[in-house]
């Protein structure tokens, strides 16, 4: 099961707390698992046509996102041993704006880390590849080698890629776009962590609580209050093995061919578009604090990190109120 779906990652590293007034509220709550996670989706005063709609979209994009179900367009890219393929246009959509990001970070986010991922494959090894094999895998990785154009993609042989950082951001994207279509008000769409809210609850913030790193499942480290935003983490926590004392995490340094070693746990990224969330939060991590919260600047999307030792960091657009058992963030403006 879990090789079948591996594109996406299981972890829910963020929570929707809704105190919402059920009672007096229309509220249908649907979850599925789906794309290798848990994906739910509450709606306010909408009904179950709807609700199918969007589980639809979900499947819809799963088809040609994934990489281990046959005859995705991320399959027949990854099989095309250095032919053209021509993919549809959200995979080449997606491709251009990875590869955007892929410039902007300098490498550190590059879709074609799948050599690589599969070499360390976290999820069921437990003992670090050799440096020849890294050696090996990292010369078949470089986003430079993708060359797209319009529809048609072209890799070179024995190089491979993984929309796995982005892909359910920009799923989740594509939910929030057909809900608000049928006239939707107030949702929350979680796909797998990846949190995006539309409205507001009773005129005030949601909540969303940031996962803990390496503490219990549901933990908080802070709760972000926020409306009719998208919010996404990519923590070293979610998935890993330990081996001599030392933990090998699933996000991969692109440079170096290690999992990234830097003294941050986890990035959350607050911002409109939840593909660019996704991929910013997955590129954050790789570039730490100081380069991850220029390029967050650059892109103006707000950024939470925090540290091996539990500190926060916050960007500019930010605000933090440690009163309380739990840091509460939120939007200045
Ligand atoms: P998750 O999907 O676990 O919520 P991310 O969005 O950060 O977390 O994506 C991590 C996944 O992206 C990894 O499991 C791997 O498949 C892939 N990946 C690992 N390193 C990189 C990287 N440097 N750039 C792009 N994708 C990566
Ligand atoms: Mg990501």
């Amino acid at each position: 099961m879990k090789k079948l779906l591996t594109f996406l990652c299981t972890a829910v590293v963020l929570t929707a707390l809704c105190s919402c007034n059920q009672a007096a509220d229309s509220k249908m709550t649907e979850t599925e698992i789906m794309m290798d996670t848990v994906v739910t989706i509450t709606v306010w005063d909408s009904d179950e046509e709807v609700m199918n709609g969007a589980f639809d979209i979900c499947r819809k994009y799963e088809k040609i996102f994934s990489r281990t179900i046959e005859n995705s367009d991320v399959s027949k890219i990854n099989n095309s041993n250095g032919e053209i393929i021509t993919v549809s246009p959200e995979t080449a959509e997606l491709i251009s704006m990875s590869l955007d990001i892929s410039e902007m970070s300098d490498g550190a986010f590059d879709i074609s880390i799948l050599p690589l991922v599969n070499l360390w494959d976290v999820n069921n090894t437990s003992v670090p590849p050799n440096p020849q094999q890294i050696t090996e895998a990292k010369a078949q990785v470089g986003f430079k080698s993708i060359l797209l154009q319009g529809n048609n993609v072209k890799l070179p042989p024995g190089h491979s890629i993984d929309l796995g950082s982005v892909a359910k951001g920009y799923i989740t994207d594509k939910v929030r776009d057909y809900l608000l279509s049928t006239g939707v008000k107030k949702a929350i769409i979680n796909l797998g962590g990846n949190v995006t809210l539309i409205g507001n609850n009773n005129k005030k913030e949601y909540s969303v609580g940031i996962q803990k790193p390496f503490a219990l499942h549901g933990e908080s480290a802070a709760i972000l209050k926020l409306s009719n935003k998208t919010a996404v983490t990519s923590g070293v926590y979610e998935r890993y093995f330990e081996y001599e004392n030392k933990i090998y995490h699933h996000i991969i340094d692109p440079k170096t061919g290690y999992p990234t070693k830097n003294d941050i746990a986890s990035v959350t990224i607050i911002a409109d578009s939840s593909a660019l969330a996704d991929s910013l939060s997955t590129a954050c991590l790789v570039l730490g604090k100081e380069k991850g919260m220029e390029l967050a600047n650059l892109k103006g999307v707000e950024a939470i990190f925090i540290d091996l030792d539990g500190n926060i960091f916050i960007s500019s657009g930010l605000d933090i109120d440690y009163n309380g058992t739990v840091p509460k963030i939120s939007l200045k403006f």
